[in-house]
């Protein structure tokens, strides 16, 4: 596949001619593909490779280290299922700290809670704002809010700086324990997180697979249920193009008013002056997405 003298990096055409194959070793033995049209963007930041192109089905595809990390056509289940889990589960959340999410899909669905009057976001790679700003402007939207405040740094280093009690919620919209998210999937985070939480504040963050990372699920669980003294609870949703189809949250409550995750007290639909309509969440899915099967269950919900 001719593209304009650029060098195809090693996920695409490693294992069809003209194919994106997602190869890494956090699923061994399998690989998801998506035909290439045509290869966008290709850089190299500070932190990790990043790539764009433009898939034959799923529109625009941002990826980060050969990891695909959203498409045009599915974002909406991951944006959308991350960031209303924890916001419909309290009255009126105010201040909001997303850690990752650099291509602003996150702030977008958070923009949507006429309730939240600060956003503040650290992303630790410039690259990938600037590169969603131009090649995915109907997600960066989330930048244009006036609410919005972007700090380019560490998460960890800046939540370490954040006073005590300052959010309501905070959502960690990582990329996977592996390259420079890693740090935030272990219990000093988590520590730092429960810190900068008003008592009932809650947090949201990225929790993998239950096909793939019980181990890591087993893990982020048992930091979770030391750090967070309210509640944990964990809940999936489908993403066709994450790896086994499906992704997981784990949402926590600090010490304080009872934060019930299942049953959303903060209906979105009743204030969403955005104009533009959910496309995924719902508050029937998301009660529904606490719901796991049998073997994960056995795991996750022990107590
Ligand atoms: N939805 C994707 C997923 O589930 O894998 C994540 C998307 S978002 C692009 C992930 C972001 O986390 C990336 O932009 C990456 O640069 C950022 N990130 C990784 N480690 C970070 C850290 N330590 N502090 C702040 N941002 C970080």
């Amino acid at each position: 596949m001719e593209t304009e003298g650029v060098k195809e990096p090693d996920c695409i055409s490693a294992v069809i001619p003209g194919w994106f194959s997602e190869i890494s070793p956090m699923w061994p033995g399998e690989a998801h593909s998506l035909k290439v049209e045509k290869i966008l963007f290709q850089g190299k930041s500070d932190y990790q490779d990043v790539m764009v192109f433009q898939s034959s089905t799923y529109g625009k595809v941002l990826v980060l280290d050969g990891v695909i990390q959203l498409t045009e056509r599915d974002e909406c289940a991951y944006q959308e299922m991350i960031t209303h889990l924890p916001l419909c589960s309290i009255p009126n959340p105010k201040k909001v700290l997303v850690i990752g999410g650099g291509d602003g899909g996150v702030l977008r669905e958070v923009s949507r809670h006429s309730s939240v009057e600060k956003i503040e976001i650290c992303e630790i790679d410039k690259m990938v704002v600037d590169v969603s700003k131009q090649f995915f402007p109907d997600i960066a939207v989330g930048y244009e809010d006036p609410r919005v405040t972007l700090h380019i740094g560490d998460g960890v280093a800046f939540l370490k700086a954040v006073p005590e009690g300052t959010y309501d919620a905070v959502i960690v919209d990582s990329s996977d324990p592996i390259g420079p998210a890693q740090e935030l999937f272990k219990k000093p985070f988590f520590e730092s997180v429960a810190k900068a939480l008003r008592p009932g504040g809650v947090m949201c963050t990225q929790a993998e697979s239950i096909w793939l990372h019980m181990h890591i699920i087993e893990d982020i669980l048992a930091n979770s249920r030391q750090v967070f003294k309210g509640s944990v609870k964990y809940a999936w949703t489908t993403v066709p193009t994450y790896p086994s189809g499906v992704i997981g949250f784990m949402l926590c409550s600090t010490e304080g008013p009872e934060v019930d995750f299942k049953h959303p007290v903060n209906p979105i639909d009743a204030h969403d002056k955005s104009g533009r309509p959910l496309r995924f969440y719902n508050s029937e899915i998301h009660s529904a997405a606490f719901c796991l099967p049998s073997f994960a269950k056995k795991v996750i919900d022990y107590k």
